[in-house]
């Protein structure tokens, strides 16, 4: 009887192994664009021995490499394999067509004359926070004055000036939770593989991740202006330790994704790794007051007396995101009051109006719509996001 049983386990152990092998055998193929910045007559930032173009390059073809020996089921596509021009929206288009996993544009930083500066910094595409990051963002969309018809590719968009930058600050971006968690991986790898200044994960409005429709991002190695770290930028160990540290985040976050690897476990980006400025305590206490006293953020079940009726669905409408808490009367909520956040995955999402009828959710988006054009409706169940079709339907047949 024991025999039999144990030949049992082995059955299942055995079928275990060979569908897991089989499996992962079958796999789709996790497609990985690396697109190194500038090339052919656009050199990026020149430094004093050395142009942006190959520095980007060194570093995405030893990245390309290490990912294709770590992992075959990474498929490794560059937009740039030699020192060729390529438009920002034919790098874009490269991963659009092969329908990539994940989009990484590799560039090196630089600054004014008499300024100096060191250290990694990975972008997602967002509303710059600083000035500085808006000024990173104009100088790699500045390439697009050099492409032929610039303003018709690009719809007249204007790198240099400010207000062509406007177009991002509403954007939903539905991509932003896994850009910043790659982002975040990187840096953590910058910081601690190669050891690099970690100048934290930031936002801004770069075309070439705009034109992308996957988790993308933007990395600036380091600054060729500096000579020290155009030594290091240049060197063998410098293109062997960022290398190694990108290879190694996209391996992070590939697994992740698939739910694998437990050693190397993703944590949430922390709200001071995004971006450089400290939080505003005043406009924090603010959002604490007008956040509602079930929210998602804190997620279990508090005892209420209106709790019988918390139990239906809660209609509400998401107008805008941001990664951080914004001011009552910051311009970007367009005088709309009250409304609240939730967070979800980092992210701060605002919200308008609240009704357990749906119907009336529906006139109220019309008018929020008239503001801001991408505003949809979502649902809660005691302070917890649900489904909203299943929210619809229930609240259909209550009625
Ligand atoms: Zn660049």
């Amino acid at each position: 009887m024991r025999t039999i049983h144990l030949k049992i386990v082995w059955l299942i152990v055995c079928w275990g192994c060979f569908s897991t092998c089989f499996q992962s055998a079958s796999a789709k193929d996790f497609v990985v664009v690396i697109d190194a910045g500038h090339g052919g007559h656009d050199p990026g930032a020149t430094g004093k021995i050395s142009k942006e173009k190959n520095i980007n390059l060194n570093v995405a073809l030893a990245v390309g490499k290490l990912i294709e020996n770590s992992d075959r089921e990474i498929k490794v596509i560059y937009t740039r394999k030699k020192d060729v021009f390529v438009t920002l929206q034919g790098r874009a288009q490269v991963a659009n067509k092969n329908k990539a996993d994940l989009f990484i544009s590799i560039h090196t930083n630089a600054l004014a004359k008499g300024r100096t500066a060191q250290g990694t910094e990975t972008y997602t595409l967002g509303l710059h926070r600083t000035q500085e990051n808006l000024e990173v963002a104009k100088k790699e969309n500045s390439v697009i004055l050099i492409e032929d018809d610039y303003q018709a590719r690009y719809a007249g968009f204007n790198p240099n000036s400010s207000e062509s930058y406007i177009m991002f600050e509403f954007m939903q971006d539905k991509n932003m939770k896994q850009s910043v968690q790659l982002a975040t991986l990187i840096q953590k790898q910058f910081k601690g593989t190669a050891r690099r200044t970690d100048r934290g994960v930031r936002q801004a409005g770069f075309l070439v991740l705009h034109a992308t429709s996957m988790p993308s991002v933007l990395i600036e190695l380091g600054y060729i202006s500096t000579p020290e770290e155009e030594r290091y930028l240049n060197s063998q160990e410098g293109i062997r330790a960022l290398s190694r540290s990108i290879c190694q985040a996209v391996l992070q976050y590939k697994n992740a994704q698939a739910g694998l690897s437990p050693e190397t476990p993703i944590t949430e980006p922390a709200e001071s790794a995004v971006d450089t400025e400290t939080p505003d305590t005043q406009s924090e206490k603010d959002a604490e007051k007008a956040r509602p006293a079930q929210s998602s953020r804190s997620g279990h079940k508090t005892e209420n007396k209106a709790s019988v009726s918390q139990e239906k669905p809660v209609f509400k409408i998401q107008i805008l995101t941001s990664p951080s808490i914004l001011k009552k009367n910051d311009r970007r909520l367009k005088g709309f009051s009250p409304v609240n956040y939730y967070k979800e995955n980092g992210i701060y999402k605002y919200t308008y109006g609240e009704s357990t009828n749906y119907n009336e959710i529906l006139r109220l988006k019309k008018k929020a719509n008239a503001s801001f054009k991408d505003a949809f409706i979502i649902a809660f169940r005691n302070g917890k996001k649900i489904d909203i079709q299943e929210a619809i339907q229930e609240s259909k047949r209550n009625k």
